[in-house]
């Protein structure tokens, strides 16, 4: 238990119909009862849990009207004694009635510890702590959904039901170690390893990184061709806003220029890329050079040819590098046509071809169907958060390890690993944390929660 009583505002920046001040510690009650005069049925000592009308006053002058509950331990957020005060939203008045509470003995609290006393008091585990923070920060519904199943425990019970099974493959090993007249070498080990690839398939299975950087990251889609093609249009046509410039003269957008939409609770991140001609214009070559870049880390480059012209030796060449995840939108169907999807298919088999026209929001649906089908992400992931990811791999790494020692030396020589995998599976749940994890998680939290 903190023995410092910690304040914030917990509400954002910025006007609002309410701002909240949040207060806990031991001395929560104490400032509340300093800070916060009850009018009506409420009266001091505070009923727990009971939310009361009144006024703050400082010496005599009223600083606002408010709401105010006081959750007294262990039934709060932090499992402390937690005051909350419901005042006016203005930045003004949150600021004085918080430096009132301050001036009454709290702290101003740093980012995230009011969730950080949450878990170091036991009420929540670590990723739960963190769900808290991307649940806040979540802007599709899929990263919403994941942080509610992460924050309800479906990280958790997955994490700790591997950790129970890998204990009881521990306890075997000691047993094997500890008896070995009544378990041959050959016995424990065949026992262990069957285990350890059991254990290895589930955790394998749980760990769909292409869905949860999908959900966490979103979609990074490039717009990439020939100066004229349409890129800047089909931009601006598939977000819905004049986001790049479009003009007739090739080359007018010298830079990348990126737009966001949401599919299917995805972000779809699009970068319209400067149109990747030789030039010898520096400000252009930048460009060039930063479209480039784009293409290299999109997870899909989007190619785009003018329908209504035959495709140039560059754009033949590109159309041969695209890979499986990649596709073709044929622009401009309004006009008459030159290079069909029948062409592409003949130069390039399988590769998806799309016939739309930028200047008409209809043809679009291709595209729109396109990018869903390749943002689909499953419902049910229990593991979404990088921090995660890896401390998964590296258990399944240290199982591996064990494995392969298994192969070749007698079981003991197994347990070193079959320990460091526990480690890293307990380092999601926060069972083994040290200050340093800690710090890292809730300096990504803000203030006042
Ligand atoms: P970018 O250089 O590839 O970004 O191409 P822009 O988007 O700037 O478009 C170049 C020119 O083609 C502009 O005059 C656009 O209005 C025109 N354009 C773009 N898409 C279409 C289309 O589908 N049909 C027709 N007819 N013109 C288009």
């Amino acid at each position: 238990m903190n023995q410092d009583t910690i304040a914030a505002i917990a509400t954002a920046p910025g006007q609002g119909g309410i701002g909240i001040i949040r207060i806990s510690g031991t001395n929560a009650e104490g400032i509340l009862t300093a800070v916060f005069h009850p009018s009506g049925s409420g009266s001091k000592p505070f009923k727990s849990h009971y939310m009361m009308y009144g006024q703050i006053m400082e010496n005599g002058e009223v600083l606002d009207e408010c709401m105010a509950v006081l959750m007294r331990a262990p039934a709060s957020y932090t499992r402390e004694d937690v005051a909350e005060i419901q005042i006016h939203g203005g930045t003004q008045v949150l600021q004085r009635v918080l430096e009132f509470c301050l001036k009454k003995g709290a702290r101003l609290a740093e980012p995230g510890e009011f969730t950080r006393r949450a878990f170091m008091n036991g009420r929540i585990d670590l990723s739960r702590a963190e769900a808290v923070m991307r649940l806040i920060a979540a802007r599709g519904e899929q990263e919403r959904k994941a942080a509610v199943r992460q924050m309800t425990g479906g990280t958790a019970d997955f994490v700790r039901k591997a950790s129970d099974e890998l204990y009881r493959l521990q306890a075997g090993l000691a047993a094997c170690i500890d008896y070995p007249e009544e378990i041959s070498d050959e016995e424990g080990a065949g026992e262990l390893r069957e285990g350890l690839h059991q254990l290895i398939n589930i955790l394998r299975e749980a760990l769909d990184e292409r869905s949860s950087r999908l959900i966490h990251d979103g979609l990074h889609v490039t717009l990439f061709g020939i100066p004229n093609a349409g890129k800047s249009s089909l931009l601006n046509a598939l977000v819905g806003e004049d986001k790049a410039i479009v003009t007739e003269i090739p080359g007018t957008t010298r830079d990348t220029v990126e737009g966001e939409l949401l599919i299917n609770g995805v972000c779809i991140h699009l970068t319209d890329t400067a149109g990747m001609r030789k030039t010898e214009d520096p400000i252009e070559r930048i460009g060039v050079e930063r479209s480039e870049r784009a293409l290299r880390n999109a997870d899909i480059a989007l190619l785009i040819l003018d329908g209504s012209r035959n495709m140039c030796d560059e754009e033949v060449g590109w159309a041969k590098e695209l890979r499986k995840t990649d596709a073709i939108v044929i622009n401009k169907s309004d006009l008459p046509q030159k290079t069909t999807e029948k062409t592409l298919h003949a130069l390039c088999p399988g590769i998806h071809c799309m016939t739309v026209s930028a200047l008409d929001i209809e043809t679009l649906r291709p595209v729109g169907d396109f990018l869903r089908i390749s943002s689909e992400v499953s419902d049910q992931l229990v593991l979404t958060q990088p921090r995660h990811l890896a401390a998964v791999k590296r258990a399944i790494a240290f199982l591996e390890e064990a494995v392969s020692t298994l192969d070749l030396m007698t079981p003991d020589m197994a347990a070193t690993d079959l320990q460091s995998a526990q480690n890293a599976l307990s380092e999601i749940t926060g069972d083994r944390a040290d200050e340093k994890l800690l710090d890292v998680v809730f300096s990504e939290f803000c203030v006042g929660k």
